[in-house]
């Protein structure tokens, strides 16, 4: 995009109604704006960051056997009395009427609407086991929605839900779901953290919160530092072999890991001061067994192969896709704004033209934008360079080709990586080789 006539309203001024970081710098780099308390429209370059995160939680739920699907926003109210939720939900629903006067509500979460289109279609115990998921908005009426897009009123929420015959086959399903969460955060460049929270009165210990750490997360944690070494994506665990995930459940196990709710002192003081880790996390994601919870009384059942009548186990699996995008930036940001990881970016490169209406310059960047397409953000604005290089920082591309006279009269650029600040010159072929390579 031509940043000249693009819709990217970046602020120089600190917003006064923004309290940590990432809310301030998504408001500067003009990634959303708000509309209404705890809700936000996502603007070009956040939309397009939010979507790339969405796209990676999407690639590994497919490689893990889910199947996506598409449920409406809005719900009836009828479904949820089913369940026993409906009153017991409290205010966090936002609840409405349509002209015939029947109660509808704006869906906080899915497990209702799944659990009855599944029973709707579903005809065998052959049909186990599965797993259905969307990426779809949510609406809590938070008590305190705050720091952006973290904790909004209107959210993007990916929510998986498994279908199994028995209590074993749930628990393979929830492994999965555990590994492809190891490698959908690794792909967007965080270190998140399992940790083991309450199940209620499910009981068992097949409930964990995946935190991100950043110093201004909710929860004080204690962990492994194990868990800032492994490469979840190089392991070699096949997610459909079920031995497989045994032995990834067995490392997992192995690895301290707790929340301040959670903490034992007794085991904590057992683990070599050097392999000790604390800090603050943000909650990114929410895997739960709940059993029966919801097929008993939705009546989802089938007749299993003796001809007894089948009651299946669900868990659900979510993973917040709008808070990812703050927590992104908690975990990912310096004085002069946002450092994206390379998967998440709007644009892989911002290229800067030090001097327009200069012919090497202007005939430069043109071959640069045109090889690097829809990846680059052309700054192509009549402003000085000072504010060229204060705005590529505080959008954060992972790359910049900084184009001024004095090289370009011989054909040079330079590459700013912005994680490190690292700089070279460089033949304009060698520049887009290396932020395409
Ligand atoms: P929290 O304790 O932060 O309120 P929760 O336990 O209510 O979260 P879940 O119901 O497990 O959250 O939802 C799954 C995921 O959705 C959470 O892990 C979080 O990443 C995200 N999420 C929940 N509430 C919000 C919100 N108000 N704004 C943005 N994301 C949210
Ligand atoms: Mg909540």
């Amino acid at each position: 995009m031509r940043l000249s006539r693009s819709f990217v309203p970046t602020l120089k001024e600190t917003p006064n109604e923004a309290q940590i970081a990432s809310h301030r710098l998504m408001l500067r780099a003009g990634l959303i704006r708000q509309t209404a308390a705890g809700i936000y429209a996502w603007l070009p370059a956040g939309w397009r960051v939010l979507q790339n995160i969405a796209q990676i939680v999407r690639e590994e739920q497919d490689a893990s056997g889910a199947q996506e699907v598409l449920m409406p926003t809005i719900q009836s109210a009828d479904l949820w009395r089913q369940s026993g939720r409906y009153d017991g939900y409290g205010q966090e629903m936002l609840r409405l009427k349509d002209r015939h006067e029947r109660d509808l509500l704006y869906g906080p979460t899915n497990e209702e609407m799944i659990t009855e289109i599944f029973a709707s279609g579903v005809k065998s115990y052959r049909d186990f086991p599965q797993n259905l998921y969307h990426i779809q908005w949510k609406f809590r009426d938070e008590v305190r929605p705050r720091f952006g897009v973290m904790r909004g009123r209107e959210f993007l929420m990916k929510d998986a839900y498994s279908f199994d015959l028995d209590y074993e086959g749930a628990v393979i399903a929830y492994r999965k779901m555990m590994l492809a969460y190891m490698r959908t955060f690794q792909r967007l460049g965080l270190k998140a953290i399992p940790m083991v929270a309450d199940t209620g009165p499910i009981g068992g210990d097949l409930s964990h919160e995946f935190i991100v750490l950043a110093p201004t997360g909710e929860s004080a944690v204690y962990f492994d530092s194990d868990f800032e070494n492994i490469d979840w994506l190089k392991s070699e665990y096949d997610i459909n072999n079920p031995a497989d995930l045994e032995a990834f459940t067995t490392q997992m196990t192995s690895m301290y890991a707790a929340t301040d709710e959670k903490h034992d002192t007794k085991t904590w003081a057992t683990i070599p001061d050097a392999r000790k880790r604390e800090g603050r996390g943000i909650e990114v994601g929410h895997i739960f067994y709940f059993g029966t919870k919801y097929s008993a009384p939705m009546g989802l059942a089938v007749t299993g192969p003796d001809g007894s009548k089948i009651t299946p186990h669900m868990g659900s699996y979510g993973i917040g896709v709008s808070r990812l995008v703050g927590a992104i930036i908690e975990a990912s940001h310096d004085d002069a704004g946002i450092i994206w990881p390379d998967s998440v970016a709007p644009w892989k490169a911002g290229i800067l033209n030090l001097k327009m209406g200069d012919a090497a310059c202007d005939a430069i960047c043109e071959q640069v934008y045109k090889a690097l397409g829809g990846n680059a953000l052309y700054d192509d604005r009549g402003e000085r360079a000072g504010a060229k290089f204060a705005d590529a920082d505080l959008m954060g591309h992972p790359w910049q080709i900084i184009v001024g006279p004095r090289g370009a009269a011989n054909g040079m650029v330079e590459l700013k990586r912005r994680a490190t600040g690292e700089r070279s010159e460089l033949s304009v072929a060698d520049a887009i080789a290396r932020v395409t390579g």
